[in-house]
Parts: structure tokens; C-alpha cells; sequence
């Protein structure tokens, strides 16, 4: 069944996250007639992360709309801070939000846009004169591409690390999520083995607080560190790895077998370019960034915007972050209401990490 919604609304806002609640408390205040869809809950790309994980930045970095966020502790919001934050933002300014209306399907159309949305496995169709994208830029894990990747006991996110006590885990991974999940487990006393094709961790990546104690933990064999090496296959008992040179080629074809009970693969998340693709949105390099115009936002196609993550495609070294998109949202509301907006400098041009 197809359901066919009448009325054209000016702005059509996709995506629920950070920067997309942000940007839709500024069109409610500037009574911009607007409707906002999100594939899942609000904050969804915060919802998968491990419970009571601590956001890099500080909080005045990453609070939005001009709504203080104040922690416990003074300290680092948590995920469960940060959900209950943007839950009170939305309540605040009664925000109406379609949750779990995924947006499937972007045309142009002779007076704008017409939207295929997907609540509950049904069809709606809407028409918006303009469209702003703050969809994200982590929507699906990458794949390893190797066998047993998609066996029960592998997974591309890790929830809740009571499930791993005194089990043997293989994290896949070494940035700070594969870094942080490991000495999160070692903690809950489970038997942490990891996998990194480099030959050691990234110094100016990883956080600087959780560099020491992961060193110092392989160091003591408390946690096992394959490094130069990538996983080749993965079975019920075992993830099997080969070893690999720095432009990560295999050297030899001998193979090492590590148990294990469960396989954690944190090798990083792809962006979901498809709605750019379908409106016509401009694609470049791999990390398929959009193209739009720094001052306005706006994309090559006319009336389409971006905003967020979004902007950055699938960034393969981090630029774009939560703390730096905000300017995103006046310059678009600049745009929309045929303001200039001076290009200012981000608020925040380096993340604080
Ligand atoms: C563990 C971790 C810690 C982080 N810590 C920090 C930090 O300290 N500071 C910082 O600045 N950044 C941090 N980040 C990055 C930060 O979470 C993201 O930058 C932030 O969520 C981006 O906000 P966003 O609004 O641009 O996009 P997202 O929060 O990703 O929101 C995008 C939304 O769009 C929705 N969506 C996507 N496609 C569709 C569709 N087709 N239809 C409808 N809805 C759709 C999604 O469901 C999602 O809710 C961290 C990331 C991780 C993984």
C-alpha cells in the first residue's frame, strides 16, 4: 500500500542525529514549515555505542542548539548522558520527529522533491521543495571480506561486555574502538587477543589516555597483540590470521590459529551515500564526500543541502566531527531563508582529543 501525502512541505530534514536535531530546533524557531524522518531512533548512531562510552570531547563541544549538557562529574559525557540529552533538547522544544521512517528514495521533481519513506514497511510518498541530509557517515560496518565473517559469534559492535566474562575474544581492529574494547574486556576478565595489520598503534590517533595502558598490558602478555597481521578466515573454534608486510601484503603462506569463543570486528563504518546518489549528488574520491558549497551547504543540485557527518562521506582518517558540524546549521538556515552567511571560521576546527 502506498500512502500519498498530500500537502507540499518546505524542507524535508533526514536524519535524527546531533546535528540534525540541531538543525531542526533552528527551522521550528525560524517557523520554517518542515518534516523530520529518521531510519531509527533519534541519536541511533549514539545508541550503538558500548554502554557508558565517554565522547572525546568536552561537553560545551558537543552540546547543541544553545542547550547547556551538564555531567555528573564535570567530566566527559557518556553515551547514556549524551541519549538522555538529546532526548530533553527534543522534549524542550517539542520537536515532532518521524522515528523509524527511513527515507529510501529521493527524486526531483518538477516543483521540488518527491521522498519514498518506509514507516513499518509501508510506502509514503511526500513532496518537499528542498532537502536537508544530515544522515551520518557510520551506517553500516565495513566487511573484512574473508569466510566466517558472518558466523554468529562475530560481530561488528560491541554492546555489552558482561556477555564476554572469562570468555576468549578476538578483537579485529586497531584504532580507538578496537583499542578501547580490548582493555574494556580485559577488564570484565575476559582472555583479550587483537589483530592490527600495522606494527603498532597510531600515537596521534588513539586516545591519549588509553595509549599507555594497552601498550603496557601487551607488553606484560595481559592482553595478546598480533600486529602485522589480518584475520584470513574465521571458524566456530578459531579466527586464523596471516602476516602481512606494510603495504599489507601477505609474506609468507605459514598461518596462525587464535581461539576463539567470540570475534569483535571494529575495522570502522561506511557511510550511507545512497540518497545523494539517487538526488544526484556529486561523489568524490573514495571517501565519497558530496559536493557542496562551504558558505551555503548546499549541494550541486539545487535545493539539496548536507549537513554533520554526512558532509565528510566515509572519512578514512577523521576530520569531520559532532564538535565541528554545528556551523553547518546557520549557514544552511542562511541559505534557506536567502540570507548570506559570512564564512566564518568553524567554531571548533580541531577535535579535542
Ligand atoms: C564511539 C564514538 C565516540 C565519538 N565521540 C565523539 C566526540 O567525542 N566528539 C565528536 O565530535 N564526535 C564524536 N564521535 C562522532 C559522532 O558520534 C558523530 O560525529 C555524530 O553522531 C555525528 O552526528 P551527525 O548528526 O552528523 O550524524 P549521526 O549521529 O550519525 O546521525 C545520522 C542519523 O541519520 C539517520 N539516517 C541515516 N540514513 C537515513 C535515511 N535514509 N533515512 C532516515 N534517517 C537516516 C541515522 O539513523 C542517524 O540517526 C564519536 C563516534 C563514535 C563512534
Amino acid at each position: 500500500m502506498i500512502e500519498i501525502m498530500d500537502q507540499q512541505m518546505d524542507v524535508a530534514l533526514i536524519g535524527a542525529g546531533p546535528i540534525g536535531i540541531e538543525m531542526a530546533v533552528a527551522l521550528k524557531q525560524a517557523g520554517i514549515d518542515y518534516r523530520h524522518f529518521d531510519a531509527g531512533q533519534i541519536g541511533a548512531t549514539i545508541q550503538w555505542f558500548p554502554p557508558a562510552t565517554h565522547f572525546f570531547s568536552s561537553p560545551q563541544r558537543i552540546a547543541i542548539a544553545g542547550v547547556p549538557l551538564q555531567t555528573l562529574d564535570q567530566g566527559k559525557a557518556t553515551r547514556e548522558d549524551y541519549l538522555r540529552y538529546l532526548r530533553t533538547v527534543v522534549l524542550l522544544h517539542d520537536l515532532a520527529i518521524n522515528t523509524y521512517e527511513p527515507v529510501g528514495d529521493i527524486q526531483t521533481a518538477n516543483d521540488g522533491f518527491v521522498l519514498t519513506t518506509h514507516p513499518n514497511q509501508t510506502r509514503r510518498m511526500w513532496r518537499a521543495k528542498r532537502i536537508i541530509l544530515a544522515t551520518g557517515g557510520t551506517a553500516h560496518p565495513r566487511r573484512l571480506g574473508i569466510p566466517g565473517e558472518d558466523l554468529p559469534h562475530v560481530s561488528a559492535y560491541f554492546h555489552e561486555p558482561h556477555v564476554y566474562f572469562r570468555r576468549r575474544v578476538v578483537i579485529i581492529g586497531g584504532r580507538n574502538s578496537a583499542v578501547e574494547a580490548a582493555l574494556r574486556l580485559h577488564h570484565t576478565r575476559a582472555q583479550v587477543a587483537l589483530s592490527y595489520r600495522r606494527s603498532s598503534f597510531d600515537d596521534q590517533r588513539i586516545k591519549y589516555w588509553l595509549l599507555p595502558e594497552i601498550n603496557s598490558l601487551i607488553a606484560k602478555r595481559e592482553i595478546a597483540c598480533w600486529f602485522d597481521t589480518v584475520p584470513v578466515q574465521i571458524t566456530p573454534e578459531y579466527v586464523e590470521l596471516a602476516k602481512v608486510n606494510e603495504k599489507l601484503e601477505r609474506l609468507d603462506q605459514q598461518t596462525v590459529k587464535v581461539p576463539a569463543d567470540h570475534v569483535l570486528s571494529l575495522i570502522g563504518y561506511e557511510a550511507d551515500m545512497s540518497l545523494c546518489r539517487k538526488v544526484g549528488v556529486n561523489l568524490h574520491g573514495v571517501d565519497q564526500q558530496p559536493q557542496f558549497d562551504e558558505q551555503t551547504m548546499q549541494t550541486n543540485v539545487p535545493g539539496v543541502y548536507v549537513a554533520g557527518t554526512a558532509t565528510g562521506g566515509t572519512q578514512q582518517s577523521f576530520q569531520v566531527f559532532l564538535e565541528n558540524c554545528h556551523i553547518h546549521v546557520q549557514r544552511i538556515l542562511a541559505s534557506l531563508q536567502g540570507r548570506v552567511q559570512q564564512a566564518t571560521a568553524p567554531h571548533y576546527q580541531e577535535p579535542e582529543s
